[in-house]
């Protein structure tokens, strides 16, 4: 490995831990990266190359995590400009989220969907969580009830 490419690889750590800092605005504490929307992290002509996967089109946040990409990114020492591109694939699924930002999730009562389709409550782990609504409080969730604990679960789709 030569010198020059040291340095780059050291440079594309840096700007993955920056990519990585960034959080979804409504789980302030969850990493996209954790989220699994992370896709490529490229040093292009013009600059850094971000390729995220959006959650679900149409989520307002997405704008809101582009931006905060951009910012920081740029605000590493070597970066002159940042570009975030949103890739339509491959697609985002709720398996591209680590087991840890499961965890976090589950603190904000938002919970997601087992492959057989069946819910648990995040909260006292019960499995008589129904559906309530298909219009929860964003187009990324639904609302749901559980029956044992009585409280709001909402459902990642
Ligand atoms: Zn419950």
């Amino acid at each position: 490995m030569t010198a020059a490419t040291q340095t780059q690889n050291t440079e594309l750590e840096a700007v993955e831990a920056a990519v990585a800092s960034v959080c979804d605005p409504e789980y302030p504490d969850v990493s996209i990266r954790d989220l699994g929307l992370v896709e490529s992290v490229e040093f292009a002509k013009q600059g850094v190359l971000v390729g995220l996967i959006p959650t679900f089109s149409g989520c307002p946040a997405l704008a809101m995590i582009a931006a905060d990409v951009r910012h920081a990114v740029e605000a590493l020492p070597r970066v002159s400009t940042c570009e975030v591109v949103w890739l339509t694939s491959p697609v985002w699924s709720t398996s591209r989220i680590t087991p840890a930002a499961k965890d976090q999730l589950a603190s904000y009562t938002v919970v997601l969907r087992a492959k057989d389709g069946g819910l648990r409550c995040p909260v006292c782990g019960s499995n008589s969580v129904s559906d309530q609504s298909e219009a929860g409080p964003t187009r990324c969730r639904s609302v749901a009830w559980c029956e044992s604990c009585r409280n709001v679960v909402e459902v990642m789709r």
